[in-house]
């Protein structure tokens, strides 16, 4: 039964948006990784015959594989709602793209955050950074970021470049965040705002023109394509002021025999030095594509309706408690994180993987002030003393079937039956 459980995630059907899996395994790990989609395995199959060096040869493979790296920034920049003075630059993953921009930033700019954070969207910033509390609710993130902004110009000029940085839903509780109105907030006070989208790309549109964002960051291997490619996309002033991230081979325009005596590009090649990974541009542009073409409001109604399933189902467990930030009502992906009261949460995962085939996350998910701070929160306001350090988290996407929520649901019944 486990194997016809996976079933439904498995390339039966042909369609671009089904996801690649093992029969009998039942992935709800997709905010660490999500299965790779159709369409980025297609794409990457029909260009390896023409694997060819990318801006660095003359020959017609060479040319192929140039043009089809540049056509994936074309489609990827369309995708993400990129501006004609924008960049799209290739990076490895979120933390490459958000470490890029840190990099990138004018002397002397201010980051303002919050603590609740990715620790790939707390640690790349500059000393100073300054790191608001986690808010109760949307509208309290919008206050705390207006109050912090305001004391920030009342201490500094117009001139000192301000760079807010926040997440589009959370990869603890996938709570969404009101990402237009911080951006509105954000600008202003003459401030600019990144958006780590790593979980929210994967589950709803971010296009940045229609949301006033600046940067934004996302990673392939969370959308539904391969490791290894990620991006930052944005305004392209500073990328193109600052220096090279990487030095090295086609970021320069010339090099003299003296060791100073470069002149950098500018463009996405400025940050991009050395051989790209073409495949996993080829593919990340193959899926934004699919997901272009799709119904997304059908996908996203799909998601919604299992992960209210998913949650009501956690709810009428007596030992599970629920994780959150916001009010239990507030938007969020398809990302759940728990604990089962009485259990070590790493024992919990292990053996729902040994026993029922079950792959998700146990741990503190690279949040682990947030992580901490929830786990004490659920505490009281569940009233146990016998709560878990780390916490589960289950996450849901393009191939999840309702049996599969059932079977997690089923499988944490029997085991807090057990307890
Ligand atoms: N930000 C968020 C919100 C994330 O969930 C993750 C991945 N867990 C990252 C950033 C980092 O992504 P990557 O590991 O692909 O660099």
């Amino acid at each position: 039964t486990v194997a016809a459980l996976a079933a439904g995630s498995t390339a039966a059907a042909a369609g671009p948006l089904d996801v690649l899996g093992v029969p009998g395994q039942i992935n709800l790990d997709y905010a660490a990784t999500a299965p790779c989609a159709r369409a980025a395995a297609d794409a990457v199959a029909e260009l390896l015959p023409w694997y060819g060096s990318v801006h660095r040869g003359a020959g017609a493979l060479s040319r192929r594989s140039t043009l089809a790296y540049e056509r994936s920034r074309e489609r990827v920049g369309d995708f993400l709602g990129v501006r004609a003075d924008d960049h799209v630059i290739f990076t490895r993953n979120t933390t490459d793209a958000l470490n890029l921009l840190a990099r990138a930033l004018p002397a002397g700019t201010r980051v303002v955050t919050f603590g609740g954070e990715h620790h790939a969207n707390l640690l790349p910033w500059p000393a100073g950074a300054v790191r608001l509390p986690v808010p109760g609710s949307p509208a309290t993130a919008v206050r705390s970021l207006d109050a912090a902004l305001r004391e920030l110009r009342r201490g500094a000029t117009e001139a000192v470049p301000i760079l807010v940085a926040v997440t589009g839903a959370s990869n603890v509780t996938g709570e969404v965040w009101p990402v237009a109105e911080l951006a509105l907030v954000a600008h202003r006070y003459g401030a600019r705002i990144a958006l780590d989208a790593a979980q929210l790309a994967p589950h709803a549109p971010v296009d940045l023109a229609a949301l006033d964002v600046d940067y934004v960051a996302v990673s392939g291997h969370k959308l539904y394509a391969p490791f290894g490619i990620g991006v930052l996309a944005g305004r392209s002033d500073w990328l193109d002021a600052a220096p090279p991230y990487l030095a090295g081979g086609g970021a320069t325009l010339a090099v003299g025999a003296a060791t100073h005596d470069v002149r950098w590009t500018t463009g996405p090649a400025r940050h991009e030095a050395g051989t790209p990974n073409l495949l996993g541009a080829v593919a990340l542009a193959a899926v934004c594509q699919a997901l272009e073409a799709a119904d997304r409001t059908a996908l996203h109604l799909h998601e919604q309706a299992l992960l209210a399933h998913l949650r009501a189902g956690l709810a009428a467990l007596p030992e599970v408690c629920e994780l959150r930030t916001f009010a239990a009502e507030a938007p969020r992906v398809g990302i759940v994180s728990f604990v089962v009261a009485g259990r070590d949460s790493a024992e919990v995962a292990a053996e729902l993987a040994q026993r029922w085939q079950i792959g998700l996350r146990d741990g503190l998910f690279c949040a682990h002030p947030l992580a901490r701070r929830l786990l004490a929160e659920a505490a009281s306001r569940n009233g146990r003393a016998d709560l878990p350090a780390t916490a589960l988290r289950a996450s849901i996407g393009l191939g999840t079937t309702r049996r599969h929520v059932d079977h997690l649901l089923a499988a944490l019944a029997t085991l807090t039956d057990a307890n």
